[in-house]
């Protein structure tokens, strides 16, 4: 499998990265081990030298693990991947192993709550900062661009709004100030997104999401090219935020049905923001998909689908939208997205909620919203779990 560019990518999904053992099992192997015995001294010397090819301990390599990593590598046309024990800790490992005290970061204002604390409160402390722009016009973040700026950050599309940014463009900013481009590919994944191709230098992903896609496990990978994924490795098998095997196992199999979940669950999502958009009770859906998108062009270009996350605004405040919240029997009332099963989210009151109410208004988030991470389950049956609090 190593003539990845060969094959599209429905076939990269279920073959891509398989080594067999010995043994020849046809599923991929799940080896549960924290190390690797040598065969000599010579050779454990040889390993840890990097003279010699071969796993040493599970911190560093583990033949699972490596796997997933071949896999989705494969899926987003990168040269390399490293995995990672969660999302956040694909974003702190790429942040930590690129950047120094004294460097500076663009990020858009609407990325996950997390990567806003990150940025916003705890980088700091080691001498990075950030400024956040609000909304996605590129000369909005060419104009927050300085002299010490090493990286453009952003989410596309965002969460929970939904918010497109135009990688291509915003490459070219990055590129012609000397800094890198990295993308959140959360909400996309390369079923629908390809970052690289358009220019990103860097994917980070929550492959707790889609990339599991039931809600089994958390994990987390950086994609790109080989000297930067390298730098992001060297601190990882030191440092120690490394992906279980197990987790590793799980998410690989996961990546075998990502495309097929994906586009099943986006058609649900806009038949969803379809009839969301035209019930009364509705102020307003932000769904990519939708003509009533301010970027959705932007989307089609850039996507192949809108995605399978939805957000609407209820008409009144969070007691309305929390009644809807309370009807439902059915949906999960949950932070997580990416699961086969629907979850619905308040936004304002959970994942958002750690962030200060000055952040959170400029982010677009208000009381009113309402998340909503549209599985496999029938639309009118999601529909009408929404319904009854609406
Ligand atoms: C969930 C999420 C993260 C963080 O991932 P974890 O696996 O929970 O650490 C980062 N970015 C986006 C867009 C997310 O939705």
């Amino acid at each position: 499998m190593n003539e990845k560019p060969q094959y599209q990518i429905d076939t990269l999904a279920v073959r891509a990265g398989q080594e067999r053992s010995q043994f020849g099992e046809h599923s991929e192997a799940l080896y549960l081990t924290s190390s690797f015995v040598f065969t000599s001294a010579a050779q454990a010397a040889a390993r840890f030298s990097g003279e010699e090819d071969g796993n040493v301990y599970s911190r560093f390599t583990n033949p699972t693990v490596t796997m997933f990593q071949e896999r989705l590598a494969a899926l987003e046309g990168a040269e390399a991947c490293i995995a990672t024990a969660s999302g956040m800790s694909a974003i702190l490992s790429t942040i930590l192993s690129l950047l120094k005290s004294g460097d500076h970061i663009v990020a858009a204002r609407g990325i996950f709550g997390a990567s806003q604390q990150m940025f916003g409160n705890i980088m700091p402390r080691f001498g990075v900062t950030s400024s956040f722009v609000t909304g996605s016009a590129p000369a909005a973040f060419r104009a927050a661009l300085q002299a010490n700026t090493k990286l453009i950050f952003i989410e596309t599309p965002s969460n929970p709004l939904t918010e497109v940014f135009d990688i291509a463009a915003l490459a070219d900013i990055a590129h012609e100030a000397g800094a890198l481009l990295v993308v959140d590919n959360c909400f996309c994944t390369p079923a629908l997104q390809r970052p690289l191709d358009l220019g990103a230098d860097l994917i980070i992903h929550s492959a707790t999401k889609y990339l599991d896609g039931q809600g089994r496990v958390l994990g987390g990978a950086v994609c790109g090219g080989k000297a930067l994924v390298e730098e992001v490795f060297k601190f990882m098998r030191t440092a120690g935020p490394t992906l279980s095997p197990f987790n590793a196992w799980i998410i690989l199999k996961g990546l075998e049905t990502l495309k097929i979940r994906m586009l099943a669950q986006s058609a649900a999502a806009l038949d969803l923001a379809r009839r969301l958009e035209a019930h009364p009770a509705v102020a307003r859906v932000f769904y990519p998909g939708l003509p009533s998108h301010p970027q959705h062009a932007l989307a089609m270009r850039q996507q192949a689908t809108g995605g399978a996350i939805v957000a609407f605004e209820v008409k009144g405040g969070r007691t309305e939208a929390w009644r809807v919240i309370d009807g439902c029997r059915m949906l999960s009332i949950t932070a997580n997205l990416g699961d086969v099963k629907t979850t619905l989210t308040h936004p304002a009151s959970t994942t958002h909620g750690r962030i200060s109410p000055e952040a959170r208004a400029e982010s677009g988030i208000t009381e009113s919203l309402l998340r909503v991470a549209v599985g496999l389950e029938a639309v009118d049956d999601i529909e009408a779990d929404l319904r009854r609090g609406l």
